[in-house]
């Protein structure tokens, strides 16, 4: 069968044939994997903890949704069942026997396409079914393949609705109408952000730094999402004006932690989910601001089962009426692996159609 290998940590990536390797569980068929930067660092070798499974090529692939070939044992799943796969698979520490591994305490995990674990660019393969999420709605079949970026957003609010309660941060009549989130970045991770704090009744105000292209302005629009681009106007300024009651940085810079923290009202919440890699400067200070102000800061990496379920849930409820669709620009056959490298204008999320 067809399968997209790299070598890591070295990089590069190919279309090869390789054997089903038969393990226990349901096997599934590939129907669709989506791309992000992190598939796209891993092949150009810039992620230092991508590791193989075996031998020393990976197969790519964290995003994904399968159809169910083969059942086996499995009493939840039948043939023709559409699925999510799991990226993160659990160690032997105390959270992930609790099933939360997206806490690991002792970073003993496998993550599938990226460290450890055979991903899921290939057109088969076979996977345990506590690690497989149903996709009931089959209606959105084509916008479940965000499955795995949602997942991310869902842990977020798990996190913001925790703090949220515990110093009450809501607006005189109870709602959140009044209060601002400031998110930044419009990747397909920020943009999906936008989207689901948006449903909260939060004002989302997308950031970055310079104009949104056609795709990214349309979908802010259909969402009622606001923009700020600082190449215009500064966070400063921005927030002067407006109030940063609450923030969420999905690009991963020191710059943008020291706009947060200089910037955010006073019993603040900022979500850090972003990773670039960029290393902290040498200036702390605004780290006093943080304390001053009694700002919660979280970092978030990953989610459990049931933010991938709750992911399900959100497209089939807000998919279409949000226009998720627009946020896949591009759908690909195996056989390019050019997209891995180029960028297309317009780019946010690009999916490779297996079958
Ligand atoms: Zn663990």
């Amino acid at each position: 069968m067809k399968a997209i290998l790299t070598t890591p940590p070295k990089g590069g990536v190919k279309i090869a044939e390789i054997k089903l390797r038969e393990e226990k569980g349901l096997r599934l068929r590939t129907l669709r994997t989506g791309i992000c930067g992190t598939d796209k660092e891993i092949v150009e070798g810039r992620l230092n903890f991508a590791r193989t499974e075996t031998g020393n090529e990976l197969v790519l692939g964290h995003e994904a949704l399968a159809i169910v070939e083969d059942s086996g044992d499995s009493n939840e799943f039948k043939k023709g069942d559409i699925v999510v796969p799991m990226v993160r698979r659990p160690g032997n520490c105390r959270m992930c026997r609790l099933g939360r591994q997206d806490y690991c305490e002792d970073g003993d995990f496998v993550e599938a396409g990226i460290r450890g674990k055979d991903g899921f660019m290939r057109e088969e393969f076979y996977d345990k079914e506590k690690f497989l999420v149903k996709v009931n709605d089959k209606s959105i079949a084509d916008l479940a393949v965000l499955t795995e970026p949602m997942k991310n957003v869902m842990k977020m609010v798990e996190i913001f609705n925790f703090q949220r309660n515990r110093i009450p941060t809501y607006c005189d009549d109870s709602t959140m109408n009044c209060k601002n989130l400031y998110v930044f970045g419009t990747g397909t991770e920020g943009l999906l952000i936008s989207a689901v704090f948006k449903t909260m009744g939060l004002n989302v105000i997308a950031v970055n730094r310079h104009p949104p292209d056609d795709t990214v302005a349309k979908f802010l629009e259909i969402n009622d999402i606001n923009y700020l681009d600082t190449s215009k106007e500064s966070i400063s300024s921005h927030s002067k004006k407006y109030k940063m009651d609450f923030a969420i940085d999905a690009v991963g810079s020191m710059d943008i932690m020291r706009d947060i923290s200089l910037n955010i009202s006073n019993n603040g919440i900022s979500i850090l989910f972003g990773t670039s890699g960029q290393m902290p400067s040498s200036n702390y200070e605004f780290l006093g601001n943080l304390v001053d102000k009694n700002i919660a800061v979280i970092g978030s990496v990953d989610g459990a089962k049931v933010h991938y379920a709750e992911a399900i849930e959100f497209i089939s409820n807000y998919g279409r009426k949000m226009s998720l669709d627009r946020l896949i620009t591009g759908i690909y056959k195996p056989e390019e692996t050019g997209i891995f490298t180029n960028k297309e204008k317009g780019e946010i999320k690009k999916v490779i159609q297996w079958s």
